[in-house]
């Protein structure tokens, strides 16, 4: 009985009338967004691990021709270079006593090479707009991001239009490669200005369709409240080099090394659900079929029998558990020698609850080796995971309203990001980070990120448009 009463209570919170599609703010026929789209899609801003590879000339670029694109916008808003890659635009509103929002996005891209013999079908930096799709690198992650906010604000400005509190934007070039000199400067730069904002809004989440079998094809809205944290460390183990035909008793760097890894392997973190996954899954209790809402209704009794499920595939089991991958290994040079050392990278994205220090402590009691040194291999920065913003919070609610008016089949929850976002070095400049676009990708578009034949719908360009523009409207 109480399954079913909390069932009902549950299901009567979360359950909304499913609107009609409300009326287009925009000519839905006009393609001149895609075209300006189009044109940053063809300058090549890649992201290369190795620094040295970047080009800052195609940089440089890319902000000269957002003034070309965007004349009332760099006319009406005050805008900031910071180092290469940084900038900053603020837009005055009309009420200076509201607080601040802040939009974020980056316009560097991954390399477009093939993929395990994979290549693309049309060029990646082609731009090409055929057959109601625009490809090209950058178009899903996430120039069309950055595009969509400029063109709004260019839209809105050309109707004589002002926001009531002030818009800030901030674009990094360097968020694949770590956001060390973009979003990391950026973020410092507004903290010293002392800066709070109502709201970020940044990357992270995407109107998933078929993603979720027991949706029935209904899209979800996956709106990132919190984001996993990031850390690799590197296990390091010593030996007696030497020749390899009298080695000693103890083994070589390598077995010991490898008998550490091994013990980490065997003992995984435990799964628990995040009070932002379980929330999810009770707005999704309307949606579902009535033995599932049950299940999500109840998970004061179900938890475990969820976390088991989520257990089973490896999608899902990273959003209940730190994850722990072993991606590197050295040891040895030649066969007939043994090595002094062996060394292996172990990566981690930290669930919401644990942090850097406790994984260290943790696997120190699991190696039981003081012959193994464990540090941060500090290739790239790492950080704790970031709390959960409340979602009755004003983001998500708002960002919850514009759906229900622009893609209303749509069903809106809060979500876990999984990746790493450039929002994680402005988590000190508000209480609500939300990683969000207004995309609606199926699982080949999602697979197409950093794959090849990344491409986006004219379709999803005009409703992203038409979502931040009501979106500015209500600020
Ligand atoms: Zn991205």
């Amino acid at each position: 009985m109480i399954l079913l009463t909390r069932y009902a209570i549950i299901k009567k919170r979360y359950a909304r009338q499913v609107a009609q599609g409300a009326e287009s703010a925009h000519n839905s026929g006009d393609d001149s967004f895609a075209q300006k789209l189009s044109a940053l899609i063809q300058i090549p801003t890649v992201s290369w691990t190795d620094r040295d590879k970047i080009d800052p000339a195609l940089f440089r670029q890319f902000q000269s021709r957002l003034e070309e694109l965007f004349p009332l916008v760099h006319g009406n808003l005050t805008r900031d270079l910071h180092g290469d890659y940084g900038i900053i635009y603020h837009w005055k509103g009309r009420d200076s006593s509201l607080k601040p929002v802040l939009f974020l996005a980056h316009y560097d891209v991954v390399p477009a090479e093939e993929k395990g013999g994979e290549a693309w079908t049309e060029e990646p930096f082609s731009g090409l707009i055929k057959e109601g799709e625009l490809w090209g690198r950058g178009t899903l992650d996430i120039k069309t991001q950055l595009a969509f906010q400029l063109e709004t604000a260019e839209r809105l400005l050309g109707e004589g239009w002002q926001p009531e509190r002030d818009i800030w934007f901030a674009f990094g070039g360097d968020e694949e490669i770590s956001g060390r000199e973009g979003a990391q400067k950026m973020a410092e730069v507004l903290k010293n200005r002392g800066l709070r904002f109502e709201f970020i809004l940044d990357e992270g989440g995407v109107i998933a369709r078929d993603q979720l079998a027991f949706l029935k094809g209904r899209p979800a809205a996956l709106i990132g409240l919190e984001e996993k944290g990031f850390v690799t460390f590197k296990i390091s183990a010593s030996g007696a080099s030497g020749h390899s035909s009298m080695p000693t008793r103890e083994g070589t760097a390598i077995g010991r090394l490898s008998k550490g890894i091994v013990r980490l392997e065997k003992r995984l973190f435990p799964s628990r659900l995040t009070p932002v996954m379980r929330n999810m899954l009770e707005r999704l209790v309307p949606w579902v079929s009535f033995p599932l809402g049950v299940l999500f209704a109840n998970l004061w009794l179900t938890a475990p029998l969820i976390r088991f499920v989520f257990s089973r595939s490896p999608v899902t089991d990273s959003l209940i558990r730190t994850t722990q991958a072993v991606t590197v290994f050295k040891g040895g040079e030649q066969e007939n020698i043994l090595p002094g050392e062996a060394t292996c990278l172990v990566n981690h994205r930290i669930l919401p609850g644990d942090t850097i220090k406790s994984l260290e402590r943790r696997h120190r009691r699991t190696l039981r080796d003081p012959g193994l040194t464990l540090e941060d291999a500090g290739n790239w920065p790492s950080n704790d995971p970031i709390a959960g913003a409340d979602s009755e919070g004003s983001g998500f609610r708002l960002i919850q309203e514009v759906l229900e008016e622009t893609h209303p089949e749509v069903v809106a929850v809060p979500f876990l990001v999984n990746g790493s976002t450039d929002s994680k070095y402005y988590r000190e400049l508000s209480d609500q980070i939300l990683r969000f676009t207004p995309l609606v990708l199926r699982p080949e578009d999602i697979a197409s990120i950093h794959g090849v034949n990344e491409k986006v719908s004219l379709e999803n360009l005009r409703k992203g448009l038409e979502f931040y523009t009501r979106l500015f409207r209500r600020l």
